[in-house]
């Protein structure tokens, strides 16, 4: 374990209203000159913030996208630069946070993001851009947003479908953390804390949507989760996921929901105490096979062929995914990442 730790201030707030003090986290980075940025889906929640910044607002770019496209930053870019923009607001899921970190990475604005869903981009330095087609991801300190508002009643409008997948992806960076080669006791606390925390908040979001203090609690997790993806290296289902996501177009949140399970199964081979705590929250001795079970019990989708992907395209998938391996308990071989990649397809329980 490493005995390091290592922190950058972040201004981080979670309340339900919390936009309505938007003005006032922008007078408090002495900006004047505000960009909201959102995907087209979200074009309203960007105008509504703007509204409510009134004369702080110098515009609204609703253009974000997945993956980050760099035609899309460059068009942004020269938005920023046309409107004279001082300081970033992205209100929406790690799509729209990636756009104000990518412009961030060039402009070094401050950011307040706004998160919608609870993939966590905005509490890591991870950026993750694309261009022709082809993925790359840099850590860089400049990214990382100066405020974090989570107001649940933001998150009130995310489909159920979208709640539950989103979920697990960020569950997917506190399990990965908890076997990280250079977790802390720091991160190990923040994992736990972070799966606790959905784990214990889902159930009740999902009975009700609006619960508000169900949602806070499971934003309150995705910001843990979300940090101690910054903090530590991820392992073999970040890897899969980024594959998938990358070479066969699969959806983000989808694809760490149904690799989940499977990709912990293979770990726990090698890393079952480090496990343990998945495990103590949601019963039985393997932690993949439990997560199995919670993600059936929430109706995540657990197939792979359901998302879209080729069984033909399993060869190519266990080769990309193998070919330069993250560092990972288990020994990572063609054969059983092949093996692996067919369960998921076929949406079988994970091979333990
Ligand atoms: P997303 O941001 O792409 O959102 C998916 C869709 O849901 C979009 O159309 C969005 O507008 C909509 N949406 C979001 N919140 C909503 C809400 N509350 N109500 C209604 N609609 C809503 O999805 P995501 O899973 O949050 O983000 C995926 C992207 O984030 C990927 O590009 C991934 O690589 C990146 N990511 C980066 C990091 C990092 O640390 N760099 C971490 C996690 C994810």
């Amino acid at each position: 374990m490493n005995p390091q730790t290592e922190t950058q201030q972040v201004r981080v707030l979670f309340g339900p209203g919390l936009r309505e003090s938007v003005a006032s986290e922008v007078r408090r980075l002495g900006a004047s000159r505000v960009l909201v940025l959102a995907t087209p889906q979200q074009c309203d929640a960007a105008s509504e913030i703007a509204g409510r910044l009134g004369s702080l607002a110098a515009g609204v770019f609703c253009k974000a996208a997945m993956h980050t496209p760099v035609e899309i930053t460059k068009l942004a870019l020269d938005h920023v630069r046309e409107t004279n923009t001082d300081c970033l607001i992205a209100i929406g899921g790690g799509s729209t946070t990636g756009l104000g970190k990518a412009i961030a990475w060039h402009t070094d604005l401050p950011q307040i993001v706004i998160p919608t869903t609870y993939a966590g981009s905005e509490a890591t330095p991870i950026l993750g851009q694309t261009e022709n087609g082809i993925k790359t991801t840099l850590s860089d300190p400049k990214v990382l947003p100066e405020v974090i508002l989570y107001d649940p009643e933001l998150v009130v409008s995310l489909p159920v479908a979208m709640t539950v997948t989103s979920a697990l992806n960020a569950m997917a960076h506190a399990a990965e953390a908890l076997y990280a080669k250079d977790r802390t006791p720091e991160t190990d606390a923040l994992a736990r804390k972070g799966l606790e925390a959905l784990v214990g908040g889902l159930p009740a979001v999902l009975k009700n949507p609006g619960h508000l203090a169900a949602r806070e609690a499971t934003q309150r997790g995705a910001w843990a989760c979300g940090t101690v993806l910054g903090r530590v290296g991820m392992a073999l289902h970040h890897k899969l996921c980024h594959t998938l996501g990358g070479s066969f177009d699969l959806p983000h949140a989808e694809t760490h929901a149904v690799i989940l399970p499977h990709a912990i199964a293979y770990n726990a081979r090698a890393a079952a105490a480090e496990l343990q705590p998945v495990c103590d929250l949601l019963g039985g001795s393997n932690a993949g096979t439990a997560l199995h079970r919670f993600a059936r019990s929430m109706n995540a989708p657990l197939a792979l062929r359901d998302l879209g992907l080729n069984e033909s395209d399993l060869d190519e998938a266990a080769e990309l995914a193998t070919t330069k391996p993250y560092p990972n308990p288990q020994p990572v071989t063609r054969g059983d990442i092949r093996a692996l990649l067919q369960a998921v397809w076929a949406g079988d329980p994970p091979i333990e």
